[in-house]
């Protein structure tokens, strides 16, 4: 197998996919490596799950009040494995989405996780990939201050926010500690 490509990104995340695709659209032998899930932190822990979840919350607000307006509700409840469950199914199928699309766009997939060995070449699982171009669209970690209670963070890039067993609701005192996007 032919493992030299116009260009690599290493990640699969929202930078990745948006170069790979704009190259193979221009006619490159094309490749991304993703050591997780294609889509990213987007996809998979940040704009996606939060945007269900903040759904999920105005809709519960809008039924508490309902009765303020004379509609009448019976029995607001909320059933957390049924909304996580559809959550990460909706994730699952843009996960799902990315694969068929990139495969269309004849990108090829390498699964782990890129090391460079030199220049032009990255290694995965053991096998060297070569490139004119390589990408790094590897996201961005948070650094956890040296504080208090850090020991007891929910860190939203790396787990989908909030279910019944990190919702964390019996904190008295929030330190909030943003790191890129906060919405
Ligand atoms: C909670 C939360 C909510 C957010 N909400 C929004 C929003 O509403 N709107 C918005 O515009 N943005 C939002 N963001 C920001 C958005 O998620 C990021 O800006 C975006 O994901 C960055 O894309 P990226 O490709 O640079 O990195 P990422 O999406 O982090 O992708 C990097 C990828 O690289 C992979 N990777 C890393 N190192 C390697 C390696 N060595 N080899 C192989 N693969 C590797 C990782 O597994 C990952 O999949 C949110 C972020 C969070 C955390």
């Amino acid at each position: 197998m032919n493992n030299h490509y116009d260009l690599i990104t290493i990640g699969g995340g929202s930078g990745g996919l948006a170069v790979a695709e704009k190259a193979a659209a221009l006619g490159k032998r094309v490749a991304i490596v993703e050591a997780k899930k294609l889509g990213g932190t987007c996809v998979n822990a940040g704009c996606v799950p939060k945007k269900i979840m903040w759904q999920a919350a105005q809709l519960a607000t809008a039924v508490s009040d309902a009765p303020d307006f004379g509609i009448n509700v019976k029995n607001l409840g909320i059933n957390w494995s049924h909304l996580i469950a559809g959550r990460d199914r909706y994730i699952r199928d843009i996960n799902r989405y990315w694969g068929s699309y990139i495969e269309q766009q004849g990108i090829n997939r390498i699964n782990g996780f890129a090391k460079f060995t030199a220049a032009h070449t990255i290694e995965v699982e053991g096998k060297s990939y070569t490139a004119n171009h390589i990408v790094i669209a590897t996201g961005g970690q948070p650094i956890v201050p040296p504080v208090q209670g850090a020991g007891c963070r929910v860190q939203t890039s790396v787990s989908p926010p909030m279910d019944s067993s990190n919702s964390n609701s019996y904190l008295k005192k929030l330190r909030l500690s943003v790191e890129g996007i906060l919405a």
